[in-house]
């Protein structure tokens, strides 16, 4: 793994490394690398609690498959109250969910735990990959945050990594085989975690979610009729989540 200059002199001046872990491959695997050279006392793993709409026992998994504590912190909304809210499902363009239910969290975690600490570096580690998509290939793999740094009586630095932001799939799913770990069972069928209906899932991963979840399921379904807006747009045109699926709620 590509490690630059600035990271090793930040982990020699003792910076805090703030793992987010969704469960997912791909926090999995970048868990496993940074584990290896970063000072076990600088690493903090942090999970995001979606509620009802993340999958049964990842946090179990994240749980077994890590040596550090893992922290888990929880908004106070979620995301169907979110959605039930606005009347309107959330979109690629507009992804208040994640910056509601995971950054927002996260960062106030990362702030009150620096404090608590007396420490004033934290380095914000993400798995994302720049193959996932055009979007997320145009990030800047390492950063400074501006905006959750501060200098002033309280004086913070916060830089954002991205470690594993140029491996393949192929190379998340062989890092998490070198450490001897096994990937989260939904990926048998899967090719995303996350929500286990995400507002961006392909019809594989909702279909499978649809099989596992049925009851969760049906809360989604009825929430399109509701609200009276679905979840998904087909030629420009709403779809309603039951015909792209192809799952009828029984
Ligand atoms: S997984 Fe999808 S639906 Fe869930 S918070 Fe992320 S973008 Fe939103």
């Amino acid at each position: 793994m590509f490690v630059p200059d600035e990271i090793n002199r930040l982990i020699d001046d003792g910076a805090i490394f703030y793992i987010s872990h969704s469960g997912g491959k791909d926090s999995q695997a970048m868990y496993t690398l940074l584990r290896d050279f970063v000072p076990s006392n600088q690493i903090v793993v942090v999970h995001a609690d979606l509620g009802e709409v993340e999958w049964e026992g990842v946090q179990d998994h994240i749980i077994q498959n890590t040596d550090h504590r893992v922290w888990v912190v929880k908004a106070k909304k979620d995301f169907l109250e979110m959605v039930e809210k606005r009347g309107k499902w959330l979109s690629a363009a507009y992804r208040q969910c994640t910056s509601d239910l995971k950054r927002g969290p996260i960062f106030k975690f990362i702030r009150n735990d620096l404090k608590k600490r007396g420490a004033t570096v934290a380095i914000n580690c993400l798995g994302l990959r720049a193959q996932e998509s055009s979007s997320r290939a145009k990030k800047e793999p390492f950063a400074y945050n501006k905006m959750q740094s501060c200098n002033g009586r309280v004086i913070r630095h916060v830089y954002d990594w991205l470690p594993i932001f140029h491996y393949t799939t192929e190379e998340v799913f062989q890092t998490i085989d070198v450490a001897g770990q096994k990937p989260f069972w939904a990926y048998e069928k899967n090719e995303r975690l996350s929500c286990v209906f995400c507002i961006m899932g392909c019809i594989n991963d909702l279909r499978h979610g649809a099989e596992q979840r049925p009851e969760l399921y049906k809360k989604y379904v009825e929430l399109e009729k509701k609200i009276d807006h679905t979840m998904f747009m087909k030629k420009g045109k709403p779809i309603s989540l039951e015909e792209h699926v192809g799952v009828k709620v029984s």
